[in-house]
């Protein structure tokens, strides 16, 4: 039996209005996330992967609206909800999200304890505050932080436990879904390691689903069971990890792999994609990879390619690939 999406998004667009005009930072972008699925998403950075995560939370910084399409978790639509509704039913409860850089994310000068506590009582009005202190040092326990050290400040933990400490605040009111954006960055490799085995882990215990956002492709294969590849606003390619990783259709997806190291492949230079992303106040028309695409065709610079099925989930937008 195939499991329900937790979340849908249908179309999304969502710009930036500046002085100079729009940004259309994601433009008619659809993806769903299964129940107890991990889907990654990858791409350049100001490709559109946190204006997504930021959109399905209505968090978007000023200036950023959501211009149009649907946004679907437990068939309630985000766009259409208001901030209280947001605060008291969305956030923390169905999804959360574990920014990048910990120490950033929390607050320096309160204990985690008060942080974690004050996220559970603020979004379930009727739990006391010794109530969400015991919950607390249970999430501790899960996230393998000894639970005594609830009291400490950030500041008291090193980069890996801060990060695991986020990750417990964000579990703190049982969200379906939960959003890591750049989870690995700012740790040294053996600490990512550790944290992202530990995000699998939960995943698994917890049937949780996870929306992993990241520029790093091997953090998708670690962790992920699908994958969509985005580029200057747009989700170019999208299907399971191996479909992707060993039978991409895509330049763009190509050039990203290609451009990526393999521990056990014999050594060779790398090839980078030629070129940069296109400046998304005025993204080019058609096709908006192909200032930078091998094998542009006129068409790919007038008309915009559909994203089409190709079946067993594989997805891909594309003329070369409609062609054939
Ligand atoms: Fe390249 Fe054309 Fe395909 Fe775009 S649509 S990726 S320009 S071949």
């Amino acid at each position: 039996m195939k499991a329900k999406p937790v979340l849908q998004v249908q179309n999304l667009r969502t710009y930036y209005k500046i002085l100079r005009g729009y940004v259309r930072a994601v433009e008619n972008v659809s993806f769903d996330v299964k129940q107890g699925e991990a889907l990654g998403l990858a791409g350049e950075s100001g490709c559109g992967k946190t204006t997504i995560a930021l959109s399905i939370l209505k968090i978007l910084p000023p200036g950023g609206f959501i211009a149009g399409g649907k946004i679907l978790v437990d068939g309630i639509n985000i766009p259409a909800l208001d901030e209280y509704e947001m605060r008291m039913n969305v956030r923390w409860k169905k999804i959360a999200i574990i920014f990048q850089g910990a120490m950033n994310a929390l607050n320096p000068v309160y204990r985690i304890s008060e942080q974690i506590v004050e996220a559970i009582t603020l979004h379930e009005p009727g739990v006391e505050v010794s109530e969400a202190r015991e919950r607390a040092m249970k999430l501790f326990e899960l996230v393998g932080i000894e639970p005594s050290r609830i009291d400490n400040y950030p500041h008291e933990f090193s980069g890996g436990m801060r990060q695991r400490a986020m990750i417990a605040m964000a579990l703190a009111c049982n969200p379906k879904l939960l959003i890591a954006d750049e989870p690995g960055t700012a740790l040294d490799v053996i600490v990512q390691a550790q944290v992202l085995k530990l995000m699998k882990e939960l995943k698994e215990k917890l049937n949780l689903s996870m929306i992993m956002i990241t520029h790093d492709l091997s953090i998708i294969t670690e962790t992920c069971e699908r994958t969509a590849i985005m580029y200057a606003g747009k989700i170019v390619e999208l299907g399971t990890v191996k479909t992707i990783f060993k039978e991409p259709l895509h330049p763009y997806t190509q050039g990203l792999i290609g451009a990526f190291p393999e521990l056990k492949a014999p050594r060779m230079r790398m090839v980078s994609i030629p070129g940069s992303p296109p400046d998304l106040l005025r993204p080019p028309p058609g096709c908006r990879f192909h200032p930078r695409c091998p094998y542009a065709m006129e068409i790919c610079k007038t008309k915009d390619p559909e994203f089409i099925n190709l079946g067993k989930e594989h997805f891909v937008a594309c003329h070369l690939v409609q062609k054939k």
